[in-house]
């Protein structure tokens, strides 16, 4: 249930109706907008009494959300959510321009690619150090010692930096990671959904391989019921009758979550389609449908990289990608 309070809603009166509800055993959402306050009722509602909190005269009006996501739920929250990592703004207009490998292999590739894609106009540095890979043979990432690396590379570009979690154990090493990736394997990862929660630091949440939109969401209000509004979506492909590229681009995903949440909404190009050369038309059109960002690997040495080299782009292409990607969305300002 959402209850809208009037614009001029006098804040002693707001805080009795909020104890109020929070007696009955709510929890409460509060989503101060710049126009309205929105309270989200969280809970077993069915008890709640909608013709005498609509009859207060605090109360603008009072609607029965039936969708089971209420904090991601944009009709409890009506403006954009804007992540914010330093002085890098994500949301609400603000467009994030993740890029890197896909992981990280040694302090002169990370740093090199760092630069180069600093240089190029990306805002946040990606990276894995764990890696969750298919093949218990494939390279795992460098561990706490890429976290490492990735420190060296944010030390000398400036560039926070964006790297995947797997496991609750490791919370300790993340400590001052900027952005905490839950890569598509791990989307369902309750225990590790619910402590990030509780940590504190922005969260990147990739749709999993064969997830609906609303298991995306619930996942998302498994972080923020446990405290933290802190939350990007990320589109990145998912499996379909895709046979020549490793997914399929939901890109209906975009405007499609904007409407059912306030949360910003990007788009991996790179995991979506496993080629290259695909990377840069998915990127305009994500670009195009109103995406809050993309996340593109980039290597220095695609030929010889350790994880997703077909997939990755050269620096210089994605200097020019990005070049395109500001043109379009100029165009649909
Ligand atoms: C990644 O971004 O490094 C990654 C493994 O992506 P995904 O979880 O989307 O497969
Ligand atoms: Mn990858």
């Amino acid at each position: 249930m959402i209850v809208v309070l009037k614009k001029e809603a006098n804040q002693a009166k707001q805080d009795q109706l909020i104890d109020w509800l929070k007696g009955m055993g709510l929890g409460i959402h509060i989503s101060k907008g710049e126009y309205q306050t929105v309270l989200g009722l969280i809970g077993d509602t069915s008890k709640v009494d909608m013709d005498l909190i609509g009859s207060l005269d605090i109360v603008d009006s009072v609607k029965r959300v039936t969708d089971t996501f209420k904090c991601v739920n944009r009709q409890f929250h009506p403006d954009d959510t804007v992540v914010s990592v330093g002085d890098v703004k994500i949301g609400g207009g603000n467009f994030a321009m993740i890029a890197g490998p896909c992981s990280v292999e040694s302090e002169a590739q990370i740093v090199e690619v760092a630069k180069a894609v600093k240089a190029a106009g990306a805002n946040l540095l990606r990276g894995g150090a764990f890696k969750p890979r298919t093949s218990p043979y494939d390279f795992q990432g460098l561990k706490a010692e890429g976290l490492e690396l990735l420190r060296i590379a944010r030390k000398e570009t400036g560039l926070p930096i964006v790297t995947e979690i797997m496991s609750v154990s490791d919370l300790p090493l993340f400590e001052d990671v900027d952005i905490l990736q839950v890569g598509a394997r791990n989307m369902q990862n309750f225990d590790l959904l619910k402590e990030l929660g509780q940590f504190g630091k922005p969260v990147l949440l990739k749709r999993g391989l064969a997830n609906t939109l609303k298991e995306l969401l619930m996942s998302a209000e498994y972080i923020m019921a446990s405290g933290n509004e802190q939350v990007i979506l990320c589109e990145r492909g998912i499996r379909t009758y895709s046979d020549y590229m490793r997914n399929t681009l939901d890109l209906s995903a975009v405007p499609m979550l904007h409407e059912l949440s306030h949360l910003p909404v990007i788009v991996d190009p790179s995991h979506a389609t496993g080629i290259a050369r695909m990377v840069p038309p998915m990127a305009l059109s994500a670009a195009a449908c109103g995406a809050d960002g993309l996340i593109i690997e980039v290597h220095n040495d695609p030929i010889h990289a350790l994880c997703d080299g077909a997939q990755s782009l050269k620096p210089e292409e994605y200097a020019k990608l990005v070049k395109k990607v500001e043109a379009v969305r100029a165009a649909i300002q």
